[in-house]
């Protein structure tokens, strides 16, 4: 396994290997690994000839009073997980690297971007798409993997691929989840909660799983399942809601009346720690017409909550597209 600190460096590796026909798997990180992204670089492993996972703790994404400088950083652990998973190349850039001075250009998708945590980190996303941009002119990718835990920034990372031409795949995996702590979806941040946190946290996922029985038994109005789950989270007295959201799975705009698919997504602080976790519900009927695999790369964005798998081909012909 080499690990690359220097762009340059690690653009003539991805250059010689293109060269050599190989398939670059990517997986970007903040680091302080667990089976989340372990998921991920297992999937990127499979299936490409040569797997880089990126470590890099990006500024631009954090608010100033936000997390920046508090966020965990394992950098060993994580070195020797990512040989365990027989990792090819970590890209694990210095900060004045990636920015040496400062950007007078930035990537911006818009209104995907304004709800949602949008609402709540005003220069979030604009750090996540100009970090990426920046990350996938270093790694030069042909397939780039994203967890929907974050499913915000998945379906913007997509949007951005498609509007801007970049030739990568975005692929999209189920989030992983705690198998004690009722479901708590794993994240590096989970580190920071402490035993009764951590017990209260739970609460996410419950709330997911209720509202999704809720649809599964024929609920239908976004205001009263959103108003629904607020106050059922308030049922952790350690909870401070920031959003609970009915929305809509390709605009991420409110829906007040659920029809095929609809997006629930919550971001609770617990204690000092801020947790995000969603779920996608489908109809039956939305099932047996779902067209997209895997949160796929179909340019209309189509989701696929049950993961099927089909090929480009089959994907194409049921995507129209
Ligand atoms: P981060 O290090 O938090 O920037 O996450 C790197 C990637 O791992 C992102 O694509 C996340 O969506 C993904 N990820 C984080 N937590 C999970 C999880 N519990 N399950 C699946 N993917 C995850």
């Amino acid at each position: 396994m080499q690990i690359i600190s220097k762009i340059k460096t690690m653009q003539e590796k991805a250059d010689s290997l293109r060269l050599e026909n190989k398939r670059i798997g990517f997986v970007p990180t903040m680091g302080a690994l667990h089976q989340g992204h372990l998921s991920l670089i297992k999937a990127a492993r499979e299936e490409n000839d040569i797997l880089i996972v990126s470590i890099f703790v990006n500024p631009i994404q954090f608010s100033p009073n936000e997390d920046y400088k508090m966020y965990p950083r394992t950098m060993e652990e994580d070195e020797k997980l990512c040989r365990q998973m027989d990792v090819d190349i970590i890209f694990h850039p210095e900060t004045t690297e990636m920015y040496p001075e400062q950007l007078l250009t930035t990537v911006n998708v818009s209104e995907i971007t304004s709800g949602l945590c949008g609402s709540f980190r005003p220069v979030h996303f604009q750090g996540v798409t100009t970090v990426v941009t920046k990350l996938f002119n270093a790694v030069k990718p042909h397939v780039a993997y994203f967890g929907q835990k974050d499913y915000q920034q998945a379906i913007v990372i997509k949007k951005m691929t498609q509007d801007l031409n970049f030739d990568i795949k975005i692929q999209i995996l189920p989030t992983v989840r705690e198998e004690a702590d009722r479901g708590l979806a794993l994240s590096s941040r989970n580190a920071f909660l402490n035993p009764e946190e951590r017990a209260q946290a739970g609460i996410l996922f419950q709330t997911l799983q209720i509202a999704k029985k809720m649809l599964d038994d024929g609920e239908r109005d976004g205001n009263r399942l959103a108003c629904w789950m607020k106050e059922n989270i308030k049922n952790a007295p350690l909870a401070l809601i920031e959003y609970a959201e009915v929305c809509d799975t390709k605009t991420l705009k409110p829906l007040p009346q659920i029809e095929m698919s609809v997006l629930l997504a919550l971001s609770v602080r617990v204690g000092k720690t801020r947790l995000i976790d969603n779920m996608i519900w489908e109809s039956e009927v939305g099932a047996d017409l779902c067209v997209c695999p895997n949160l796929c790369v179909c340019p209309n964005l189509c989701v696929c909550p049950a993961q099927h798998v089909y090929s480009d081909k089959q994907e194409q012909d049921r995507c129209g597209s």
